[in-house]
Order: C-alpha cells, then structure tokens, then sequence
C-alpha cells in the first residue's frame, strides 16, 4: 500500500493550493477529488459566476450607459447560450491549469471518493474500483454544499441551488430567489441584467448581513433601482414546484395572512453548510452547523489529521481556503506560519461592487475604540465620472490612538481590485497619515480612498 507524507481530500482552492505547497516544501503528497480540479471555486462558484456578471455587465452597459457616451447600436441581443459556452470554457481551462500545476509539483492527483478508514489510512473508491493509500498527516479539505429547504428540494429545474442556476439553458422570465446573501444578489444580478423579473425574499431586515451600516444602506439602494424587487423580513415557509413553474407560500413583514407568489423558477440561496461525507468514520466530532473543530494549526482533536477552507468556521471564502492551505502546509512541515484573518477582503461582484476589509464601523465600536472615520463619494471622484461610474462610496475607519486603518469599505467601480491598498494597509498596521502621504495616479478611482483618508483626518482638499 503506497504511503504518503501528506495525503489531501478535496481538490478546491484549499485543497489544491496545500497540495502545491506540500510538495514544495519536499514532502510526498497525494490529492484527491471526486469531482473535477479545482473545486467549487472554479466549476460551479467564484469562476462561472464572475464570467456570467462580466457578460451580462456587458450587456447591460450597452442596454443602459452606451447612449451616456455618444454609442448606440439597434438590434442588442443577449445570447444566454453564448454566455454559458464561454462560461465552461473558462472553467475548462482554468481547471486544466490546476491539473497542470498539481502534476509539475509531482503531487499525485487521484480521481475517486475518499473516505476516511482509520486515522492513518484512506479508502478511495472509483466506480467499482477500491484502493487504500497510507498517510503520515491528512489535510481534509472536502469544502461545502448549498442548503436546501425541507420543503423545496432542488430538482435544478424549477427550484434552483447556486449549481443550477449557473447552468440554465434559457432566460426565465420571473424568478424568486430565497436569500439576500452574495450568492442571492449575484445570481439575482445576472438574471435581472438579462431581463428576468426578479424577486427576492429574505428573512433578515438587510440584504447581506454583517455589512458596514452606511454601505450597507447605500448598496441595498442602489440595488432596488436596478430591477430587482426585494422583500426583507419576509419568509418562505412552503412551497411546490408544478409543471408551470413554482408556487411559494410567504409571510411578509407585518403581515399575518400567507401570500402565494408564483415563478418559472426559484433559486434557493439561503447558505451552505461543511461537506463532510467519508468524514465520519474515525471519531471526529463536529459542531452541531456541521463545521470540524480545528486549533490555530488547522489539528483537529486527531493531531495528524487537519482540516481547511469551507470545512471549518469561518467566511466561506475561496482565497481565505488557499491561504490556510499555504498555512497548513508550512505546519505540517515544521515552518513558521500564520494567516491574517483581519486582512481577508470580502467582495460582492453586483453593479456597483461592493469591497470590504477589516472591522465595520459597528464592530469597531463594540471594542470601545476611538475611531477616525472618513467617506468619499464616487461623485467627488474625477475617473468615476470620466468612466460615468459615479454611484457609491468609500469609507476608511481607523484606531484614533495609533492612526491605523483597520477598516475600508468600498461601493462603486472595480472596488473589488482597489479593495488590495486596504488589504495591505491593514495588513502591513499602515496608518491613515501614511496612506495620504502615499503618491495615487491621477485620475484613478482609488483617490477615492485617498480622500475618504483625507476626510477622516479633517484635511480634505477636495471635499
Ligand atoms: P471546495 O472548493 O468546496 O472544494 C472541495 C472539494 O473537495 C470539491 O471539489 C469536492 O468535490 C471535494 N471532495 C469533497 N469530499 C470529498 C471526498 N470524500 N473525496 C474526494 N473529494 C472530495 N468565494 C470567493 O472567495 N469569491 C467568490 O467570488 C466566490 N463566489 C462564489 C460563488 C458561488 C456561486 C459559490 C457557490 C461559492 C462562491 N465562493 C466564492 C465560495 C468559494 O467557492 C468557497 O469558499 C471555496 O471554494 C472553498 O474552498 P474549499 O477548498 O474549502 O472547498
Ligand atoms: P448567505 O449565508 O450569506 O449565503 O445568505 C443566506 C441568506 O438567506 C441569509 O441572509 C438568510 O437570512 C437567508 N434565509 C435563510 N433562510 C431563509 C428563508 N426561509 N426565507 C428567506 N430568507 C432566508
């Protein structure tokens, strides 16, 4: 029975990336999946469903802002079977280059379930095949799956996980979506820009929760103007799926009686929980939301046995997966490591995007901090304009006593990508004087942060 030093279960962004990491460090590895490289991230999350929002963003800047700049042009079809080829073959591609990268760092891929057979030894099973593989440390990175309703169970015709709803063949015209997480308002994002009437139902009274307050009220703002219904504070609490489409049974916020509400399709987007099948066989414990307990070295109580990504708490985020990938590798062969929980930026790819990192505005507070706080519109904003992009804001909140940023919140163009100087600020404990004194291109849109800085600082040039 071939043995390993470190064997990995689950081939996402976790799992991959400390596969990789393993064998740099000169430790032999195998990997195995039982789907496709790459995980959820890249065939059925981050990857498909930023390549629908890049073509339907497309589709919607000529719809919508093309006439604002002089260009207009008859006959604008959107071609949803075109969007999905492109889709796949992006994730092709991608999960080719995964391959490729796990085979030049000589980590063993193998295709098959694994399951868990004692604390040393894994059972893959390959249709009617079975093999057993030894390993010294195990890394499980087995990842997450999309929770279903009791009374709705996606049949990913009518009623919709994530999964189906990055594949249909044709543009529903009314959808519901059950959920105002990331997942909910992208998805919901691609349909509306489509032309899909689009209705979301959420239980909590915010879209999005734990979002920083101001930005949070300005994005669900933005959002309503933009074809899309929501009703917060509103819940599902039955449903059917019949030949014509779905029929749900809500109860609206301060309303006693049910109303039905009908659709050609529902996505249920209302979280997903830790994979663990194969898991549960060698006496790990895990807690009641279905997450492995682990230490700040990724053990779980079976010291040899470690677990990332999806599988324990935590923001259910493909790079926060890599990075304790990275970590967990460099334990398992004895160097120093860490992750920064405090530096993970978190976005959302709707029209404007929203980008954040550190602590909201309320969570600094609750450590009785005093705070500096700082905003800057995209209006003030000189690119923003140029690029007719000037919805949204930025705020910077910073520890008055040091002066450094532990917060910025970014609403409005590519705040996914300038999101990055807040990442490294807070990363590398910048402070506020600092960031303003750092030389910013002119025009760009990340003056805004420069002068959201300013703003908090009570030196606004502009402002
Ligand atoms: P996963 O990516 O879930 O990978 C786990 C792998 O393990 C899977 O391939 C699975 O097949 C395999 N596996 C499980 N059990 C076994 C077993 N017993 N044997 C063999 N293989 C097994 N995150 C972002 O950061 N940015 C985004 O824009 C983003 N967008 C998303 C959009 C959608 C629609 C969804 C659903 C998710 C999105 N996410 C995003 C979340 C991101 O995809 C996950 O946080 C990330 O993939 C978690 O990585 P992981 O390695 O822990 O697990
Ligand atoms: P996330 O976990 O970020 O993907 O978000 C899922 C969202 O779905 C949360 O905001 C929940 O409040 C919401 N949700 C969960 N169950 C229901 C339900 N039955 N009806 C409406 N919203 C729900």
């Amino acid at each position: 029975m071939k043995e390993y030093d470190v064997v990995v279960i689950g081939s996402g962004p976790g799992g991959y990336v400390a596969a990789i990491r393993a064998a740099q460090l000169g430790l032999s590895v195998a990997c195995i999946e039982k789907e496709k490289a790459g995980g959820t991230c890249l065939n059925v999350g981050c990857i498909p469903s930023k390549a629908l929002l890049q073509s339907t963003e497309i589709y919607a800047s000529f719809l919508h802002e093309a006439n604002n700049h002089g260009v207009t042009c008859d006959n604008l079809h959107a071609d949803l079977d075109v969007m999905m080829k492109r889709k796949k073959a992006i994730v092709e591609g991608l999960v080719q280059g995964v391959e490729h990268a796990l085979k030049n760092k000589h980590v063993n891929f193998i295709a098959g379930v694994a399951n868990l057979v004692d604390p040393h030894t894994i059972e893959v099973v390959r249709g009617d095949e079975k093999e057993e593989l030894k390993a010294k440390n195990i890394i499980l990175a087995t990842g997450s799956e999309p929770v279903s309703l009791p009374f709705l169970p996606f049949d990913e015709k009518r009623i919709l996980s994530s999964t189906g709803a990055l594949s249909l063949s044709e543009i529903p015209k009314k959808m519901i979506v059950i959920g105002a997480g990331v997942i909910g308002v992208e998805l919901a994002s691609v349909y509306s820009r489509l032309g899909t009437e689009v209705v979301i139902i959420e239980a909590l009274d915010q879209i999005c929760g734990g979002l920083d307050e101001t930005i949070s009220r300005a994005f669900f703002n933005i959002l309503k103007k933009q074809n899309l219904t929501f009703h917060l504070g509103a819940k599902v609490l039955s449903g059917q799926a019949n030949p014509d489409g779905v029929t749900l049974n809500v109860i609206l916020k301060g309303m006693d009686e049910k109303e039905s509400m009908q659709a050609d399709v529902v996505l249920v987007a209302v979280g997903r929980r830790p994979f663990s099948e194969g898991l549960k066989n060698i006496g790990l414990d895990f807690t009641i939301r279905g997450f492995l307990p682990v230490n700040d070295r990724f053990q779980t109580k079976i010291p040899h046995i470690y677990a990332i990504g999806d599988l324990i708490e935590g923001p259910m985020l493909a790079h926060r997966a890599s990075l304790e990938g990275v970590a967990v590798a460099e334990v398992i062969a004895q160097k120093q490591t860490s992750v920064n929980y405090l530096s993970i930026p978190n976005v959302i790819y709707t029209h404007p995007e929203l980008a954040s990192v550190g602590l909201t505005e309320a969570q600094a507070k609750a450590f009785n901090m005093e705070l500096l706080i700082g905003t800057c519109s995209f209006k003030a904003n000189p690119r923003a304009r140029c690029m007719g992009e000037t919805e949204g804001l930025v705020k910077v909140i910073a520890d008055k006593k040091s002066g450094r940023l532990i917060g910025m919140h970014i609403l409005g163009p590519s705040a996914s990508e300038i999101i990055a100087e807040g990442v490294v600020a807070i990363q590398n404990n910048v402070t506020l004087e600092s960031l303003v004194r750092t030389p910013h291109a002119h025009p760009t849109l990340s003056e805004a942060i420069l002068e959201a800085a300013e703003n908090a600082l009570g030196k606004s040039i502009h402002l």
